[in-house]
């Protein structure tokens, strides 16, 4: 597909100063985010932060589904070259991932450290250092704060934000996440979510609960992307540079065997929310995790094919889907493959391969 830059309707490459600022800095100036941490922390008492909804004491170090207590586990944190180039740019997104995970997707490429409790234990940190890891990405000159899997730590992450803003952060803060997110706590987030990033895995409860091993992916997901939407609109924010400051890109990976319901995921963005949302489709699928061992998954025991990627990418076109990105077929599954037991650098530099063929390339259509 020819690479097009977005359309002026939605795409706004240039905006006053004012507009540009960090969501979370108006909040902190007027002493509303303290305000907002302290609600986010109370819901830990009774746990309700994501919709499992389980109601154990996390201030006590109850653990429940997600096996995550009182204090945030970042288990690891790094410039990242691998996400759409208006959040990578050329200084990196600024990537801070949290340890374990309140869904069990069995072909997670993440699993090393969303599936592994008792190992992230050691991961576990402080909020001041959570603060620090911010602060140690803005000089190391990335783009954005980026939290993955953010959903089960939400008001940890918003105490290391009022830390960070107090010592001097002044990036966008992206919420990527699997989608699977309570409306009250993202209602909590809004002024403080710069960009949500999330993840529409199925268009079917049945496939998350066989997939992901929970209930009601998709009823949830719905109405957690619907409140991004009513914060953030259809328009994407950037920067003079081409960076994403505000908006809202809702991530499809595609499956094999069309596990992911691609079209009805995207009729669902178009017909709810608009046809302007972006999206960002992925090819990066690879078999890993249990998908890759356990003969139950065996329709996602390979990568997808060219054929099931290109009806995806069709489908964009058919249901007229202006914005957003998409991977080049050949390279995606090749470049994100983390190991994040080399902590110092779970992915490859995207900018290893530049002359290889290989490479990945996120293309903008429109
Ligand atoms: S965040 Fe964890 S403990 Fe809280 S409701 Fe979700 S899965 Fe349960």
């Amino acid at each position: 597909m020819r690479p097009k830059k977005l359309s002026a309707n939605t795409a706004t490459m240039f905006m006053e100063k004012e507009d540009l600022e960090p969501k979370f800095l108006k909040l902190w100036k007027t002493g509303e985010l303290k305000k907002r941490v302290e609600r986010l922390e109370d819901l830990l008492e009774s746990c309700s932060i994501c919709p499992k909804d389980c109601g154990n004491n996390r201030l006590k170090d109850e653990i429940a589904a997600c096996y995550s207590g009182r204090l945030p586990i970042a288990s690891s944190y790094t410039p990242h070259f691998g996400e759409e180039p208006c959040l990578s740019g050329t200084g990196g997104a600024g990537n801070i991932f949290f340890g374990n995970c309140n869904l069990r997707c069995v072909y997670c490429q993440n699993y090393q450290i969303s599936q592994t409790w008792k190992q992230q234990k050691k991961n576990e940190t402080t909020h001041e250092r959570l603060a620090e890891m911010m602060l140690e990405l803005q000089l190391k000159g990335c783009h954005n704060i980026g939290f993955v899997s953010p959903t089960h730590f939400v008001p940890q992450m918003a105490r290391g934000i009022l830390i960070a803003a107090e010592n001097g952060l002044k990036l966008p803060i992206v919420y990527n996440t699997n989608a699977y997110d309570s409306v009250k706590v993202l209602r909590l987030l809004d002024g403080i979510v710069d960009v949500y990033l999330p993840d529409l895995k199925y268009a079917e409860n049945d496939a998350g609960f066989t997939y992901s091993k929970v209930r009601g992916y998709t009823t949830f997901a719905h109405l957690a992307i619907k409140e991004m939407f009513r914060q953030t609109g259809d328009k994407l924010i950037f920067d003079e540079n081409g960076l994403l400051q505000k908006g809202l890109l809702i991530r499809l990976l595609v499956l094999p065997n069309d596990l992911a319901g691609i079209e009805e995921n995207l009729r669902w963005i178009r017909n709810e929310l608009s046809p302007k949302v972006a999206i960002s489709l992925m090819a990066q699928y690879y078999a890993t995790n249990k998908a890759a061992t356990d003969a139950r998954y065996i329709l996602l025991s390979r990568r997808i094919s060219e054929r099931e990627w290109f009806n995806a990418v069709s489908l964009l076109e058919d249901l007229e889907m202006e914005e957003g990105f998409m991977q080049e077929y050949e390279s995606a599954s090749h470049y994100y493959r983390p190991d994040f037991m080399d902590t110092e650098k779970p992915f490859k530099d995207i900018r290893d391969f530049i002359y290889k063929p290989e490479k990945i390339k996120m293309k903008v259509f429109g």
